[in-house]
């Protein structure tokens, strides 16, 4: 009998239509292809066309349906109408829930605008959210930067105009060794993992320092399996060895960093001539003069009455014993062999492996060179070396090791994304005058210059409810937003009226000490009032912070909303092209909901807020959308760059109707790549600067250098030594003069000086996974199968020593908590070092799930053992649990021991169940759509 082959449909048709916008699954902005089928989302796959995943698309990206359908979407604004913390609420208007919140909002206003503490999550509106705020009037603004990566964006944007991620990017075509500092895999998710694929497809190496081997450390060619905290003191070890062996790029100092600006021997400023640039010694001519005179070759080795340069304070500095790796190898947990050997493969690779590419460009000094030199060595970090009280100082040493080898914007190094680079001066000082029906004196967040910039007010107190700007974090360019709950609570600096939260769970996942935060939202005064007397709240999934709030604006889900990822905020950019894109409702919300950014136009709009009021006093925009298209920043600057004026201008042009139909048309994203010669070298490079004045980047050719030395901190230094009209209380004078070097510098973590380590000898970690974004995923039915519970990873030293077996639990303990959790054992992990996955322990009654959720049964988060004080020290004080400079969160500093316990039901502590405002989800959940 003949045999007859079935006749299979390959590649049946999935879709009526496709639909292209931009996936919010995570934070990396990938292009997709939205498939719909009878007007339902069917698939979801990568845009190959799109700049950021060129059509790679992850297990997060392709879920995004069952984030789209998931029962804990929420359906309608919510009043509360039991107690705080409850979850018992009352459906109500869109109307009746604008007039609520206008009319806390107008009050406030009217009175005193900083009694508003307005605080978003991870969303990517901050220019619109921001431009809200000031026009508003209160300083209390931010996003979660400061609980984030903050010290990884400043301590860039101080050193060198950018940093990684959404700053800039390794050359991944030309790079042969790259070095990976911390990194989880959920942030710059897909374009590392596409880096990755080519490194690994042309044989590039791959060294990961980190104290856990997971995802991109697995495959990492070297793992350094570091121990929490001790970056910093391991780059500056390298850096001792490779100026030792002489392995540093002479020529590159010299031209493109302040290496050979001279410092005043007596005030440690830079000496600067009469129009305020800081002064070089010409190596041709030997005549002092600015450093950016024309023709001029700065001498690095120069003296001028007794003057040095910052070169040579830096070779006393790094050539001292105390950084040789002998001196560092056991805190740092790797053999002084190994990191010899690291630097030595550092310095081979950038110099022995040294190429030319044939291109012409001419620097802001007006030399024209016939070549561009790779060296090809790049280097990403993020949130793991940054998350530490000594994270800005880490981040600091970690750009200057990248500069020392001439490895940034070069060839084969790190390259800059538009509109970065762009150095701190660019960037507007932070400002917090509020005064009562009137808008701020200008944007909340910024570059403090010196001790003058600070947020303070007359009587030196701090204008900002999160003492952001002030002595206590001089530097906190994001904000502290886990410090705004506890002090709005302590009525520390002010009281607040009103907490305004969007997308950001801090009764749960994104606080410190998150008992401790759900008795501050629900603690009330001797009147039996709450203690922050009105919370507003927005997202678009009953998460825990639903029950803490009053009023709840309920947000769309991300394939229903508009949305610009714009040049003016986060964009999408390449090293090679400047890009933004969009998200359009590719399907509209079957629930009463709005996108949070409209639902602030309209309660603008109802305030007649001065920026989104004309002068008839009717609104300028009635939504979202008609915001992106219509509102001008500067004169033919607006939020997106593309397809303006008739549609062919780029950057610069006037408004075009018919923009979003232009970006849909183009699949959703817009792209402009940099002119060959201009694409390297982008600080100094004159075709760079003058492209990126075309495309409104900046309006004028704003050529800097490298910060090795950052003289504003050395400004607080002197302010701390008793020089000017603005110096710290007592209290922080000894802590800025330590901290506040201008040089990079090490210390230890704080938490290892505040608890006494031989009771808390472990250091206790987090991690997310690649396949869940913070606690986005967690009503995923599709992520849930990949991570529905978390376990806390053991090493073998500690496994052994504690006799656990699979299956156990253990209790561990900190100097703020204790909680009791399961163990597993993971080899690849630092000896001294426990962790988990982060955001996957979840309270009964939140995200619809079941209340014997895996989640809620046997996950656990790790917040409950970090408070976001430090402990009490015995001076009366409690200092904030925050790196001194920034103010970035030290989540990393968590200092624990663990001990094995009989194995209990659930984790502990378990929070009693909050009743849920959308039910609990079905059994079993499957999406189909069509036949
Ligand atoms: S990396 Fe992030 S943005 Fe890209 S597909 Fe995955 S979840 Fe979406």
């Amino acid at each position: 009998m003949p045999h007859i082959q079935p006749t299979l449909d390959l590649s049946p048709k999935v879709s009526d239509e496709i639909r292209k916008t931009t996936c919010y699954m995570c934070a990396c902005r990938c292009g997709i292809n939205v498939h719909l089928k009878d007007g339902k989302v069917a698939y979801i796959e990568g845009n190959r066309d799109h700049p950021v995943n060129k059509g790679v698309l992850c297990a997060k990206g392709s879920a995004g349906i069952m984030q789209h359908n998931a029962p804990s979407r929420l359906r309608k604004p919510l009043r509360r109408v039991g107690p705080r913390g409850s979850g018992e609420f009352q459906e109500i208007s869109w109307d009746d829930a604008l007039s609520i919140a206008s009319g806390w909002l107008e009050n406030i206003r009217h009175d005193a605008p900083e009694k508003l503490a307005f605080f978003t999550g991870r969303d990517q509106s901050q220019s619109f959210t921001s431009f809200w705020a000031q026009n508003y009037g209160t300083p209390n603004y931010a996003a979660h930067g400061g609980f984030c990566s903050v010290n990884m964006a400043a301590g860039g944007i101080y050193t060198m105009g950018g940093a990684f991620w959404e700053f800039g990017q390794p050359d991944w075509d030309r790079t042969r060794l790259f070095m990976l500092f911390g990194v989880a895999e959920d942030h710059d998710s897909n374009p590392i993992k596409i880096g990755l694929g080519k490194l690994k497809e042309r044989g590039a190496k791959v060294i990961g320092v980190n104290p856990i081997r997971t995802g991109y450390n697995a495959i990492a060619d070297e793992w350094v399996g570091i121990t929490p905290g001790t970056d910093g003191l391991f780059v500056l070890a390298l850096i001792h060895c490779l100026m030792t062996a002489g392995k540093i790029d002479l020529d590159y100092l010299s031209r493109y960093t302040n290496a050979p600006v001279l410092l005043d021997n007596d005030t440690g400023l830079f000496l600067r001539d009469d129009d305020g640039k800081p002064l070089v010694r010409d190596r041709k001519g030997g005549a002092v003069t600015a450093f950016d005179t024309a023709g001029i070759y700065p001498d690095l080795s120069a003296e001028h009455d007794g003057h040095r340069t910052v070169f040579q304070h830096m070779a006393d500095r790094y050539l001292s014993p105390e950084h040789a790796p002998e001196a560092v190898a056991e805190r740092c947990g790797i053999p002084a062999t190994r990191i010899r050997a690291i630097a030595a493969e550092l310095a081979r690779v950038a110099f022995d492996e040294a190429f030319e590419i044939e291109r012409e460009w001419t620097d802001f000094r007006g030399e024209k060179h016939h070549t561009m030199t790779g060296r090809p060595v790049s280097m990403h970090a993020m949130r793991g070396v940054s998350a530490h009280s000594n994270g800005f100082q880490t981040c600091r040493a970690l750009h200057v090791l990248q500069i020392l080898l001439g490895t940034v914007e070069v060839p084969g190094g790190f390259r800059f994304k538009p509109p970065y680079p762009k150095p701190a001066e660019a960037h507007p000082a932070p400002h917090s005058a509020a005064r009562p029906d009137a808008p701020l004196d200008g944007p909340h967040l910024g570059f403090v210059r010196g001790p003058e910039d600070l947020a303070l007010k007359p009587d030196g107190s701090a204008a900002r409810i999160d003492k952001a700007f002030t002595w206590e974090n001089p530097m906190s360019a994001h904000g502290l937003m886990h410090m705004v709950i506890s002090n709005a609570h302590a009525g520390d600096p002010y009281k607040i009226d009103t907490l305004f939260l969007y997308m950001a769970n801090m009764s749960w996942n994104s606080s410190m000490n998150t008992g401790g935060v759900m008795e501050m939202l629900t603690d009330k005064d001797e009147n039996g009032d709450y203690l922050i007397p009105h919370i507003i709240y927005s997202d678009a999934y009953s998460s825990e912070m639903v029950a803490y709030a009053d009023l709840i604006l309920p947000d769309t889900t991300y394939l229903e909303r508009h949305d610009c990822i714009s040049l003016l905020d986060r964009p999408i950019c390449e090293a090679d092209a400047a890009a933004d894109a969009i998200r359009w409702p590719v399907v509209e919300p079957d629930r009463d909901v709005r996108g949070f950014q409209t639902a602030l136009i309209q309660l603008a709009n109802r305030m007649k807020l001065p920026g989104f009021t004309n002068d008839d006093r009717s609104p300028k925009w009635k939504d979202y959308a008609d915001y992106i298209v219509n509102h001008e920043r500067r004169p033919g600057i607006g939020p997106l760059a593309g397809f303006r004026g008739d549609g062919t201008q780029t950057g610069r042009g006037a408004v075009n109707p018919e923009q979003l139909d232009r970006y849909i048309e183009n699949g959703g994203f817009f792209v402009s790549h940099i002119p060959n010669g201009a694409d390297y070298y982008k600080p100094w490079n004159m075709d760079y600067q003058n492209w990126a004045v075309g495309m409104g980047l900046f309006d004028s050719p704003q050529p800097y250098l490298f910060q090795l030395y950052v003289e504003p901190m050395r400004k607080f230094q002197r302010a701390a030594e008793g020089h000017g009209e603005r110096q710290p209380p007592d209290h922080l004078r000894e802590r800025i003069r330590q901290t506040m070097d201008p040089f990079p510098i090490w210390y230890p973590p704080f938490e290892d000086d505040n608890v006494n380590t031989d009771d808390f000898p472990i250091h206790a970690l987090t991690q997310r996974p690649m396949a869940m974004y913070h606690s986005w995923g967690s009503q995923n039915a599709w992520l849930r199968q990949l991570h529905g519970r978390n376990p806390l990873y053991v090493p073998t030293k500690l496994w052994n020593q504690h006799g656990f077996q699979e299956g156990d639990w253990a209790r561990v303990t900190s100097a703020h908590g204790s909680i009791v959790v399961p163990v597993a054992h993971q080899g690849g992990l630092n000896e001294n070092t426990i962790w988990t996955w982060n955001a996957i322990g979840k309270r009964k009654g939140a995200w619809a799930l079941s209340n014997d959720a895996p989640e809620a049964t046997k996950g656990f988060l790790l917040n409950h053992l970090i408070h976001e004080l430090q402990p009490p020290k015995g001076d009366g004080l409690r200092w904030s649990n925050s790196d001194p400079i920034t103010g970035q969160a030290a989540w990393f500093d968590l200092r624990v021991n663990i001990e094995k316990v009989t194995a209990p039901t659930e984790s502990d502590p378990a929070f009693p169940p909050i009743q849920s405002p959308v039910g609990r989800g079905p059994e079993d959940l499957a999406w189909k759509v069509g036949k």
